[in-house]
């Protein structure tokens, strides 16, 4: 069993003050994987008072010397990036091409921040006042484990450049990710107390962080329950927040769609991430007329898909990351066929021929309603709902019902007529007829999907604060 017995505090890997020992168990082979040793709140105080003093040197380096430390961090993250995707692949149960993705994104990152450094006005004239935008202070990062080095990376890369130092709890379900992420970020020899990374319980290690007045900002990634309670501790002590929380986005195929394109896709953004994607579009909204076929190629395109161990390049959805996740999304399945949806495919238990491991067969309700809970709460496993419209505007209205607002996705012939359905839906993001990378467009949630974006200009702005002076020569 792997054993993960340390945290990073101040440049060093040390032991945690913290006793609690964790055990990790593979989503694969059901076997305890890894032990980790938690930090405490003790543990969290010493990185935040490293993180404090790194700040008073770091906050006022040069755009060069930050550009410079940013390539070391990138590079070191890319020397070992295929360890990283084996260690990603076994602990989370992530495939070859999400982990490999999310490893890439990582990398890259740091790149997108220096380009931000060259680019973003840090320092505007607004009439007679001089305007500078100054970073933070010292920001705790709290991160989820679905895509973990990804999101440790990217805020890790904005924050530094925006001139903060950070102090980042991952979540305690990526323990070892974290570890080798860790020596990665170690060997980039950036000097002490810029990152701090923590790893421990949520209601222990995040709460401090929360509650701490050292921490200027608090950007977190995780469920809307989570992040309603860290908005609520923030206050407090006035910290800036960014929420990036969960949604229930709707993907809607409209009248003229080819739907040998449109419904393939809508089974792949429907599942994403073995089902574990905030971004999932979950609630596929199609016209009443089409219904018949949706079903017809939805059914076919998903009992193609290949579940199973994501060692197997072939695997397009592994398992779901703990026997918790596992149990709550079946619970979900068996819900929706007592709340009286038609089950299109997939259904309880595991796909044929896997006899162990939290494998999840692709499920794909029909009749659901928006009054179901299955079409209202984030499922966070690969199970899509088919809902029907007649008319446009009652798809729009479909769409917009429900308390979230990440992401959303249109189908067309006509991208006209998808855009014209886009300017109406009430999400943060939209994708139409396809899936895109733009690292420069800013990511976040309308209602309860979140608070602020990430990304490009809009997420460094979320770091900084503006500074106004006007002075009698002005
Ligand atoms: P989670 O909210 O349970 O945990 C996220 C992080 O918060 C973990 O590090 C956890 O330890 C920590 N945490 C838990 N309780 C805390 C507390 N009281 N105070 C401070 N920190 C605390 O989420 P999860 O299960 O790790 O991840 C899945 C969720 O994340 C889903 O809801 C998903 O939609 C969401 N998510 C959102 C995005 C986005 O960008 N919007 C991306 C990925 C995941």
């Amino acid at each position: 069993m792997k054993q993960v017995s340390q945290i990073y505090i101040n440049g060093e890997f040390v032991e945690p003050h913290g006793t609690e020992v964790m055990t990790l168990v593979n989503p694969v082979t059901e076997q305890p994987a890894t032990e980790v040793r938690l930090a405490d709140e003790i543990d969290t105080q010493r990185a935040i008072a490293a993180a404090k003093a790194a700040y008073v040197t770091f906050s006022k380096t040069s755009k060069a010397q930050r550009i410079q430390y940013l390539q070391q961090l990138h590079d070191a993250v890319k020397a070992r990036s295929e360890q990283l995707i084996a260690v990603m692949i076994e602990e989370y149960g992530g495939t070859y091409a999400m982990a490999s993705g999310t490893v890439n994104r990582s990398a890259q990152s740091f790149l997108q921040a220096q380009e931000l450094l060259r680019t973003y006005p840090f320092v505007r004239k607004e009439g007679r006042a001089t305007v500078v935008m100054e970073p933070l202070g010292v920001v705790g990062l709290i991160t989820p484990w679905n895509a973990s080095y990804g999101f440790i990376c990217n805020k890790m890369a904005t924050a530094m450049a925006a001139g903060s130092t950070v102090v980042i709890k991952p979540s305690e379900l990526s323990a070892a990710q974290t570890q080798l992420l860790t020596e990665c970020l170690h060997d980039a020899g950036l000097p002490p107390g810029i990152f701090n990374i923590v790893t421990g319980r949520g209601d222990v290690v995040g709460a401090e962080i929360t509650r701490h007045p050292d921490i200027a900002k608090i950007s977190f990634t995780g469920s809307t329950l989570v992040g309603k309670t860290i908005a609520r501790g923030a206050v407090d002590t006035m910290k800036r927040v960014t929420l990036e929380l969960g949604g229930k986005s709707p993907n809607v195929i409209l009248e003229d769609a080819d739907l040998e394109k449109a419904i393939p896709l809508a089974l792949i953004v429907g599942t994403f991430n073995n089902g574990q994607a905030c971004l999932a579009g979950t609630r596929l909204i199609v016209p009443e007329s089409r219904l018949d076929e949706v079903k017809a190629i939805i059914k076919r395109a998903a009992e193609q898909v290949v579940v199973g161990d994501p060692v197997d390049p072939k695997v397009q959805i592994g398992p779901l990351v703990t026997a918790k996740q596992y149990q709550r999304v079946e619970d979900y399945i068996r819900l929706g066929i007592a709340e009286g949806a038609e089950l299109v495919c997939g259904g309880e238990g595991r796909p044929a021929g896997l006899d162990k491991g939290y494998f999840v067969k692709p499920t794909v309700f029909s009749g659901v309603t928006s009054q179901m809970t299955i079409a209202k709460e984030e499922i966070f496993g690969p199970v899509i709902s088919i809902l029907t419209y007649r008319s446009v505007e009652e798809a729009i209205e479909i769409a917009n019902d429900t308390v979230y607002g990440l992401h959303a996705y249109v189908s067309s012939a006509d991208t006209e007529k998808a855009r014209a359905v886009a300017s109406q839906i009430v999400a943060g993001r939209i994708f139409i007829n396809g899936i895109y990378d733009e690292p420069a467009a800013p990511f976040g949630g309308f209602k309860q999907s979140g608070l602020g974006r990430e990304f490009g200009s809009y997420g460094l702005d979320a770091y900084l604060e503006p500074k106004a002076v006007i002075a009698d020569n002005d």
